[in-house]
């Protein structure tokens, strides 16, 4: 049995392939529900004492528990944490993290992180940028596409940035540059 918190609010106690949210803390023993709950529609329940410890299975689940499946949320959760914290760079987090998996888990992972990615382009023709693709993503959804000079032009140009990191630096006197190849998409160079 395990516990990981995603942020202070939110533990999940990870025990035999199943994910459980806090249900009820009582003065004896804490419930905790199956985190399938709406999706799956799940009763699975658990019982723990105060100390988070003893996990009792008290209403069983309506689907198979995946032991993989918790290491990535387990390591997604820890990558979070550790980008929150800013003392490590996004790619470093990451690379970090995933090494930590095995190779199936890995695989798993990346196939869920493909999923989620668009198609990459084939051509800047039809390269369009839209809807969450233009912003931060989650929680903020602060707008980052400052630049797209659209699917017409002969030079495509897209600038992406932050209204907080162009005022830092609008405030600094020196600039640095760094470029971040790996994260381009193949059809642009960086600068
Ligand atoms: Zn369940």
């Amino acid at each position: 049995m395990e516990i990981i918190t995603s942020n202070k609010d939110c533990e999940k106690l990870c025990y035999n392939g199943y994910m459980y949210v806090l249900k009820h803390f009582g003065k004896s023993k804490i419930t905790w529900r199956c985190s399938k709950r709406s999706s799956f529609k799940c009763m699975g329940k658990l019982y723990t004492n105060v100390q988070k410890e003893d996990p009792v299975l008290k209403s069983d689940h309506n689907h198979f528990g995946d032991s993989e499946k918790v290491d990535v949320e387990k390591a997604l959760c820890i990558m979070k944490e550790q980008s929150k914290s800013g003392l490590f760079k996004p790619l470093e987090v990451y690379a970090e993290g995933v090494a930590k998996l095995n190779d199936h888990v890995k695989r798993t992972l990346r196939n869920q992180c493909s999923k989620l990615n668009p198609i990459e382009s084939t051509s800047l023709d039809n390269l369009t940028i839209d809807n969450e693709w233009c912003t931060t993503g989650h929680p903020e959804y602060e707008n980052l596409l400052i630049f797209d000079n659209g699917v017409d032009s002969e030079q495509r140009i897209l600038i992406f940035g932050t209204v907080e990191g162009m005022n830092n630096l609008s405030k600094s006197s020196t600039w640095y540059l760094n470029g971040n190849f790996a994260l381009a998409p193949k059809l642009f160079l960086q600068l």
